[in-house]
């Protein structure tokens, strides 16, 4: 849940070093600057990730569809390690990896371990041996900072503190070097509360919360190096799969990492009510390039010009709506799907302004108009009587 416009790595509007840039600044390894998810909640990004494709490909398309119960995909990340002869290990809590962050084919064929002091031993074991091996390691400390302080700038830098200690601990036991790769990443943002009150429907889509921090370390990579095209979680797969020399069936919706080319645009669709319950709604989307921010709920439709970090213009007129929209159309079903729904809910409104007037066959008004006026007097006249008594 790293915010990187709350990191001085990623914004340079940020004037001193919080916890986690001191560790950012010395980790050496590439950052990529524009890395985003299309779906800033942990299940969809997860699955995202776990599958190089967009929500609706991968089946997580709602707020509580965790990978192991609706990734419909049959190739995973942790499932190609697997196959190319990795022992794959991940950690996490309990409480997380009972909702269902890992597929449900990978889960089998993978060691999980809730307890920290055991996946680390493992880790050690591993490396001494110079095995095959790829470890999934699932931080919270982030979170739980601000679920202790809020979210607020308290909460951002105890979050921070808690994560700088756990990962420079873990890498003064496991020099980063002792690895091939390293990919150190956050599956979205969040929004602080003051930034939740009374904001425009459209900032829920902003960098806030659809930017994720991304660093890619590759073994002997001392020195940090910038990547400024369009990135997205869902690359990272096809990324791995790259490194382990591996070819699947499907073509996917990242790209590597390392090639010569970022994406022209990222497509984002959210709930605007986040809160974890069933049955969401999907009713906004935006798109992302490299200098604009459409932006489409229900009710409005925006366009911005990206001038600067957490800096966007709004434009007058919206050019190439058609384009924006076609995008989304592309990567979503919840667009159509939706706005669809809208439209004859709609046309409901206007029913029931019709009915306000109806009249009989025989084009006498009907009563329900006068009844209420009636009945309306009828209270007062009471209610005014009461008093007097
Ligand atoms: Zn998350």
């Amino acid at each position: 849940m790293v915010r990187p416009n709350l990191l001085k790595s990623y914004n340079s509007k940020i004037r001193t070093n919080g916890p986690l840039d001191d560790l950012i600044e010395n980790f050496g390894g590439t950052i990529f600057h524009n890395s985003y998810t299309p779906a800033p909640d942990t299940p969809r990004s997860l699955a995202c990730l776990h599958s190089g494709l967009y929500p609706e490909r991968n089946g997580c398309n709602t707020r509580i569809k965790w990978p192991y119960y609706y990734f419909k995909e049959k190739n995973s990340l942790l499932e190609s390690l697997v196959e190319k002869d990795f022992h794959v290990s991940f950690y996490a809590t309990k409480n997380k990896t009972n909702v269902g962050p890992i597929p449900k084919g990978a889960k089998q064929k993978i060691n999980i371990y809730n307890c920290l002091f055991e996946f680390e031993k493992n880790v050690n074991k591993d490396l001494k041996n110079q095995e095959n091996s790829a470890y999934f390691l699932t931080l919270d400390d982030y979170h739980w900072g601000n679920d202790d302080y809020g979210h607020n700038s308290l909460g951002d830098y105890y979050g921070q503190l808690h994560l700088k200690n756990y990962i420079e601990s873990f890498f003064n036991n496991n020099n980063q070097d002792k690895f091939d790769y390293v990919f150190w990443f956050s599956d979205h943002g969040h929004k602080l509360y003051s930034e939740t009150k009374n904001t425009n429907i459209n900032s829920l889509l902003n960098d806030d919360r659809s930017k994720i921090h991304l660093l890619v370390r590759k073994k002997g990579q001392n020195q940090l190096s910038h990547d400024y095209k369009l990135r997205c979680v869902f690359d990272i797969y096809p990324t791995v799969l790259n490194i382990i020399n591996k070819t699947i069936d499907v073509e996917l919706d990242g790209v590597d990492l390392y090639g010569e080319n970022g994406h022209d645009y990222i497509v984002f669709e959210d709930h605007s009510d986040f809160s974890v319950s069933m049955a969401q709604i999907i009713n906004c989307w935006a798109v992302r390039t490299n200098d604009k921010f459409y932006f489409e709920s229900l009710k409005s439709k925006e366009l911005y010009d990206v001038v600067g970090i957490n800096k966007y213009k709004k434009k007058n007129k919206i050019q190439d709506e058609l384009l924006y929209t076609n995008l989304i159309r592309r990567h979503t079903s919840s667009y159509d799907e939706t706005t669809k729904q809208f439209a004859v809910l709609e046309f409901y409104k206007e029913l029931r302004a019709d009915n306000e007037d109806l009249r009989f066959s025989d084009n006498s008004r009907r009563f329900f108009k006068n009844r209420n006026f009636i009945l309306k007097i009828i209270t007062y006249i009471l209610k005014d009587l009461k008093k007097r008594w």
